[in-house]
């Protein structure tokens, strides 16, 4: 569709009303409008007269598509405003109109350069070109030295030039000035009005409502309102009269297709719009950026502490060995006397395919002396895989053999603390002699260390021997090992292992006169105790977090509220429903990303010192990148809502807010 022809009205109002209350609103129906007929040609300069509640201003906001009609019909170019939708609209107040308000409706957190600006954002004009041509306006409107000021800091008649400015951003091609004097001392007026016939010269179409007679008189036409309805036209039955340049019409086929913005340049807009905000109210920012970090350091602490215990009993499940079976002789639950492990009974448990190794151990504290030294130690005596089953690997020297174990060698193995007790001075002790009760025993080697984490620490304490040599020399009483370590094949053979072993001595002895006990399965209820833990201390955090979202959401009510009016005027110059939902979006997710941002680096400062302090914490990734991910989605949910009332609100009524 291509603009009307010329002869076609720009504007043509038709029986238009307009009522407010009634249907149950609770407050009578008021008329305001009643019945108007009006048609305005391009290049007009037209002023609507009449006295305060007249319903000039409930005119002015159904010419500027702010409002709709009750009844009646408006046509703008030939083309029937009722049936346009929510963005066509938003596209004609953008394109077509530029408002001037009587109480100025500048943003008060923006500059006069941003202010006027604010239409060709949602035009997507290029940030270079806008602000070029903001300034350009500002100049020639008489304010090039206050790009910068801030609404507050200008007079009215300033302000209300600025406002001017703004309405010209877009080419401002039927400018509606509401009142634009009513604010102003009669000189600032008298230039404003001044202005307005300039543009109207220019080829803009110009619509001035005003109360003053004497400033409606300035215009071409005066149209003179009363109780809402129209009872004088010094244009009727006369042609319009026009200035004698008219600008090109707009063609109206565009507002189907305009998109406004690319994506990214829209989302940079309202993120700078987001980032003021939250400087300007640094206290309230603040406090809800603390509920997000708190949520995220704590997910993210939660996880890792507890991850750290859970990660240590696998450790220690790896060092002790997890398919370690312990077997002893006990005296049976029905009573007697505990019973004998012989050896044949450990050559049969050995025989079984579930079992890998059988390490009969004999240990007791005995009295080691070395030189003037001496102490109780543990003397471990066990046969040659001992390293093997507890997966124990020798640092210095070496182990001893089978075949030495046969010959009852008198060799010592020495534990890592063991080693700095008798020999603080001697990094290398090997062949020196120990005295193990009364027989001495040679150093042939050094154990690694197995650590405070390991959950075998006191085997560091130890001093190791053969075991024959052991009931040879040291332990000549003992009739049978003290316990029997007994390996299974693997972790998975552990139950198995342990039923077969049990149903073989218990035909071997005919009554339960011996224990078993299953280090594995020990271990592994316990690492299952920690996940469960991990679990809960991890949902914990994540109510907080929620708790966060929530902060977030009341925040962001409050931002809509007490920035409606703000809504309003964007929505006056242009800005779409998702314009404004978009924004609000980014508010509430730049206040999660910060927040996330600063709880994660927070959370990895604090297990930082968790580790210096030697609590056992594993940071992971995932985490911490599920933790952010989770603020900036409970952003969005919780800021969708209020962003969302913002959007839906009508433009009058925003415009009237606070
Ligand atoms: P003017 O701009 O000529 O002073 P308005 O158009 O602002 O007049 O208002 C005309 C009448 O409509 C006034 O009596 C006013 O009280 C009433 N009015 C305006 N807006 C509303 C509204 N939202 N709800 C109810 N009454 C309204
Ligand atoms: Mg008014």
């Amino acid at each position: 569709m291509r603009g009307a022809a010329p002869n076609v009205p720009l504007i043509a109002l038709r029986g238009i009303r307009k009522r407010y209350g009634g249907n149950g609103s609770g407050r009578p129906q008021v008329e305001v409008l009643r019945g108007l007929d009006l048609d305005i040609h391009q290049g007009e300069f037209v002023a609507v007269v009449g006295s305060s509640g007249s319903g000039k201003s409930t005119l002015m906001n159904l010419l500027g598509c702010l409002d709709r009609p009750s009844e009646g019909s408006y046509h703008f170019d030939g083309h029937d405003v009722a049936s346009l939708g929510a963005d066509e609209l938003a596209w004609l107040r953008r394109e077509a109109f530029g408002f001037v308000f009587q109480g100025y409706h500048l943003i008060a957190t923006e500059s006069a350069r941003e202010n006027v600006e604010v239409p060709a954002i949602y035009a997507g004009m290029p940030e270079h070109e806008r602000a070029q041509r903001a300034a350009a306006l500002l100049g020639r409107l008489g304010l090039p030295d206050k790009l910068e000021n801030r609404p507050n800091q200008l007079s009215g008649g300033q302000q209300q030039r600025v406002s001017i400015a703004r309405a010209l951003m877009n080419g401002g091609r039927i400018i509606l000035a509401d009142e634009p004097t009513g604010a102003l001392d009669s000189k600032s007026g008298a230039e404003v009005m001044a202005l307005l016939r300039e543009l109207a010269d220019a080829g803009h179409t110009v619509i001035v409502i005003t109360h003053d007679r004497e400033v409606a008189a300035q215009a071409r036409r005066v149209i003179e309102i009363r109780d809402g309805e129209i009872v004088g036209d010094s244009a009727q039955g006369t042609a319009p009269i026009l200035s004698g340049q008219t600008l090109p019409r707009l063609d109206m086929a565009e507002a189907a297709q305009a998109g406004g913005a690319s994506f990214a340049a829209d989302v940079r807009e309202a993120a700078r719009t987001a980032w003021r905000g939250m400087r300007l109210n640094r206290a309230r920012t603040g406090l809800t950026l603390l509920g997000i970090v708190i949520g995220v350091a704590s997910v993210i602490v939660m996880l890792a502490i507890g991850e750290g215990a859970r990660q240590r009993v696998v450790q220690q499940m790896g060092t002790m060995g997890t398919a370690i079976l312990y077997l002893g002789s006990r005296p049976p639950p029905t009573g007697g006397p505990a019973g004998m492990l012989t050896p044949e009974d450990l050559e049969a448990v050995a025989a079984l395919p579930e079992i890998r190794r059988v390490l009969p151990v004999i240990g007791d504290p005995i009295t080691v002396r070395y030189g003037s030294a001496d102490r109780q130690v543990y003397v471990f005596a066990a046969s040659e895989e001992m390293p093997l089953v507890h997966h124990w690997p020798v640092a210095l020297g070496r182990y001893y053999t089978d075949a030495e174990d046969h010959d009852l060698a008198p060799l010592v193995v020495l534990g890592h603390k063991a080693h700095r007790h008798f020999f603080p001075d001697t990094p290398n002790p090997l062949g020196k002699q120990l005295l193990i009760g009364h027989s001495p025993f040679e150093v042939i080697g050094v154990m690694a260390e197995r650590g405070a984490d390991s959950g075998a620490q006191d085997y560091d304490d130890m001093v190791f021997i053969p075991y024959r040599a052991g009931r040879a020399r040291v332990y000549q009483v003992q009739t049978q090992p003290d316990y029997v370590v007994v390996e299974a094949a693997s972790s998975a053979d552990v139950l198995p292992a342990e039923r077969a072993m049990k149903a073989l001595l218990l035909s071997r002895h005919g009554r339960e006169d011996f224990g078993i006990g299953n280090a594995g399965a020990r271990l592994q209820a316990e690492a299952a105790t920690r996940q469960s833990m991990t679990v809960m201390l991890g949902l914990i955090a994540a109510v907080s977090l929620v708790v966060g979202g929530i902060g977030v959401m009341n925040v962001m009510l409050m931002t809509v509220r007490e920035r409606t009016r703000e809504i309003g005027i964007r929505m006056a110059t242009g800005a779409r429903q998702r314009d404004i939902l978009r924004q609000f979006l980014t508010e509430a997710v730049l206040v999660t990303v910060t927040g996330g941002a600063v709880g994660v680096a927070l959370g990895v400062l604090i297990a930082a010192v968790l580790i210096a302090f030697t609590v056992p914490v594993v940071l992971s990734v995932t985490a911490m990148a599920g933790a952010f991910l989770c603020a900036v989605a409970t952003g969005l949910v919780f800021g969708y809502m209020p962003a969302k009332t913002a959007a839906r609100l009508d433009p009058v009524v925003a415009l009237a807010g606070e």
